[in-house]
């Protein structure tokens, strides 16, 4: 059994996520980047995310890594499962679209190997950032939230791919049978 308790409610993710394009419309005048979602948890952000944004974009693609699986505890090891060519990458203005940064090991290291297919630049944009359990440093260049260490769900992020579909980000306690 668990248990659900309200962090964010939908109408503020609405408002980050405008924000979150506003910001990158400011920064984008003039380009079209490549929107690079990482799969599944960001999905339901980025499909937010490019509708709210106006400024033209060059193309979609997602990565696909390695998830925690029925674990609420990060095994510490990111694993790129599914790859972008490089020839989608390279001199694009790319900007990857993560769910949440929590140790930063994932991150990190997908910023490492799209660094190596040479965009012609890399900005992250993430819809929540768990800074209090970080190993690896990260730089969020658009973020949403900054939450508690505590394990959530909703709007695109699962526990055991149960809850994607909650519009509203919740923390999971797992309760005693
Ligand atoms: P990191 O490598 O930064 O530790 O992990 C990032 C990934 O771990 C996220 O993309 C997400 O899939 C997963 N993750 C981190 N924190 C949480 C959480 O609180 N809830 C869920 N469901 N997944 C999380």
């Amino acid at each position: 059994m668990e248990k659900l308790e309200l962090l964010i409610a939908e109408t503020a993710i609405a408002d980050a996520v405008n924000r979150l394009a506003h910001e990158i419309d400011r920064d984008y005048q003039g380009r079209s980047p490549l929107i690079l979602g990482v799969l599944k948890g960001s999905f339901i952000f980025l499909a937010d995310l490019v509708r709210a944004m106006q400024t033209s974009i060059q193309n979609i693609e997602f990565v696909r890594l390695s998830s925690y699986g029925s674990s609420t505890v990060s095994s510490g090891q990111a694993k790129i499962v599914m790859n972008v060519a490089e020839a989608a990458i390279e001199n694009q203005d790319v900007i990857l679209v993560e769910d949440i940064i929590d140790t930063g090991i994932t991150t990190s290291t997908l910023l490492q190997e799209l660094q190596r297919f040479r965009p012609a630049s890399l900005k992250l944009c993430a819809l929540l950032d768990k800074p209090d359990r970080r190993r690896q440093p990260v730089t969020i260049d658009y973020l949403g939230f900054t939450i508690p260490d505590r394990f959530i769900v909703g709007c695109g992020i699962d526990f055991d791919q149960r809850y994607r579909q909650l519009p509203a980000i919740y923390a999971l306690e797992a309760l005693e049978e």
